[in-house]
């Protein structure tokens, strides 16, 4: 897996100070700054501690699976700024370098909030997936229009609710079927919307996020078919 945070601190020299803290318990295998310089920090083929308490596709270790960039933004509790462009840059050309010589499938290409949903925000709705996706970083589909349905929330329950549950968790999300909607879930579709449907991220599931998932899902099937 290829996993993308935010540093959330005030600067990216901040950052490289802290991650390499033996005290601060967490490290990562790159660091970009806004200028785009890119500092490696663990080798690849090292563990290191960026995911925390995580979940995809079942597996609970994604720190033993996967590489991890901090890619230097205050963050949401700082303003949350735009990603500079130089920055974007180096992050691209940083994922297609580990992406040719790791067999990383598009769809394991994650932010850190879609493993840790409710709490973690990064790398934040302000990243730009698509321009990832259109250099052959991960997987993404165009996000279906917002309509003017209110669509399933906290509280709802039933088949629709269970339907939603089984995609999310066929996608990776962390989540039950319970056929009702609850925090847990509110977090998880706030975390789908940032990364997949980042015009609006409110934890409501309505068309356009349900739709969204469904075009993912048939995308990464087209994926994996393709190899
Ligand atoms: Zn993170």
């Amino acid at each position: 897996m290829l996993l993308l945070h935010y540093t959330g601190m005030d600067s990216a020299e901040a950052a490289l100070d802290w991650l390499t803290r033996e005290e601060s318990g967490v490290s990562c295998h790159y660091l970009v700054d806004a200028e785009g310089r890119i500092a490696q920090m663990v080798p690849e083929s090292e563990r290191a501690w960026h995911a925390g308490q995580s979940l995809w596709q079942g597996e609970t270790d994604i720190n033993s699976c996967s590489i991890g960039i901090e890619i230097h933004n205050p963050g949401h509790d700082f303003d949350y700024p735009d990603f500079p462009d130089a920055e974007m840059r180096a992050v691209e050309a940083l994922c297609r370098d580990i992406l040719s010589r790791h067999a990383i499938p598009p769809h394991r290409v994650l932010a850190h909030s879609d493993v840790a949903p409710g709490r973690k925000r990064d790398p934040g709705e302000k990243f730009d997936w698509q321009r990832l996706a259109r250099a052959g970083i991960g997987l993404w589909v165009p996000p279906a229009p917002i309509g003017e349905d209110q669509g399933l929330g906290p509280g709802d329950e039933g088949a629709m609710v269970a339907a939603l549950q089984r995609d999310l968790l066929d996608y990776g999300y962390g989540v039950e079927v319970t056929t009702t909607y609850g925090t847990g879930l509110e977090k998880v579709i706030a975390a789908f919307q940032r990364h997949f449907r980042p015009a609006r991220i409110d934890g409501r599931a309505d068309v356009s996020t349900r739709e969204t998932l469904a075009r993912l899902l048939a995308a990464r099937a087209g994926s994996i078919a393709q190899v």
